[in-house]
């Protein structure tokens, strides 16, 4: 009997294996397709400064427009592009985009904003990144000051003395570079100092369980960033509540669906009154 069970056990292991195994390659497949077909969208999230009350910036969010399946959600698409090195290609997009998005909002009236484009560490670790981000702000005609690239902890992993050159290169540039999800990774205190950053965002699972914990912990991060001279922003800002604290811990810009949710291109205008 046991032995049967087992065999049964392993069929079904054999099974969902396979599965999984067909469903990530017809993913796969779909994605190759999705590029060649043009299939993303951007969709903007604006930040705000709360000393000011303004929009300084809107994070760019892509979404994949699948015929069938409806927007599929990053996080479903992102790790398996990351994997098959499609992220490259898609994350140029990403950027070029982002960058000739922002250019036609300002010359539609809507000035000073920063447009924020999440690089995942392969993107940020390919060699001619900074050559390539300084060429698309040059065909896009958009000053470097309105872009900012978002990196997480994860590129830590990789050379260290590569990661500085490359940030200090992208500051010589103009451009500003943030660390997203701030909390949730690997890196130690001593690149916060080292890296040259311009903003650190914190993590929205510590906004959105305000325990204990979380409160002393978020309130630290607040008062390490000014301590660094950095800014800091937090995500993931839901209700008045969030907002009242991060306000009192004079966090300086936030983010979340208590503003807006990420809008379609289309509708940013609209939004912001221009
Ligand atoms: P992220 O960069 O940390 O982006 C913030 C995510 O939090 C977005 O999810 C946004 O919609 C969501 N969010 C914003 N405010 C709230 C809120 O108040 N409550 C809750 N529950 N969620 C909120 P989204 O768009 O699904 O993106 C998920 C992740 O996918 C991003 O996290 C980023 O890591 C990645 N991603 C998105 N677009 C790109 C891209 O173009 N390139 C790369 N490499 N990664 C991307
Ligand atoms: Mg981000
Ligand atoms: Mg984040
Ligand atoms: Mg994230």
């Amino acid at each position: 009997v046991i032995k049967e069970e087992s065999r049964n056990d392993f069929q079904l292991f054999k099974h969902s294996l396979k599965k999984g195994f067909k469903e990530r390659l017809r993913l796969e497949t779909e994605l190759h397709k999705a590029i060649k077909e043009d299939n993303f969208e951007l969709h903007f999230q604006p930040q705000y400064d709360l000393q000011s009350n303004e929009i300084t910036g809107f994070e760019a969010l892509c979404r994949w427009n699948h015929e069938e399946m409806g927007y599929i959600p990053p996080d479903r698409f992102i790790p398996l592009a990351e994997k098959t090195g499609l992220i490259l290609e898609i994350g140029d997009w990403v950027i070029y985009e982002a960058c000739r998005q922002n250019k036609l909002w300002q010359n539609e009236g809507l000035e000073k904003v920063k447009v924020s484009v999440n690089l995942s560490a392969k993107q940020f670790l390919q060699r001619n990144l900074v050559e390539r981000v300084s060429e698309i702000l040059e065909e896009t005609g958009l000053e470097s000051k309105y872009l900012e690239l978002e990196i997480t902890e994860s590129i830590a992993m990789s050379n260290e003395r590569y990661i500085i050159d490359t940030l200090k290169e992208f500051r010589e540039l103009g451009v500003q570079v943030a660390l997203d999800d701030f909390g949730t990774g690997y890196s130690s205190l001593k690149y916060l100092s080292q890296f040259p950053l311009s903003k650190i965002k914190i993590d929205r699972t510590f906004i959105q369980n305000q325990n204990k914990q979380n409160i002393a912990i978020v309130k630290t991060i607040i008062h390490l960033s000014h301590a660094l001279n950095l800014k800091v922003i937090a995500e993931g800002v839901e209700n008045e509540k969030d907002l009242t604290f991060l306000v009192n811990e004079r966090c300086d810009e936030v983010q979340g669906f208590y503003f807006s949710k990420p809008l379609p291109a289309n509708e940013v205008l609209g939004f912001v009154n221009v």
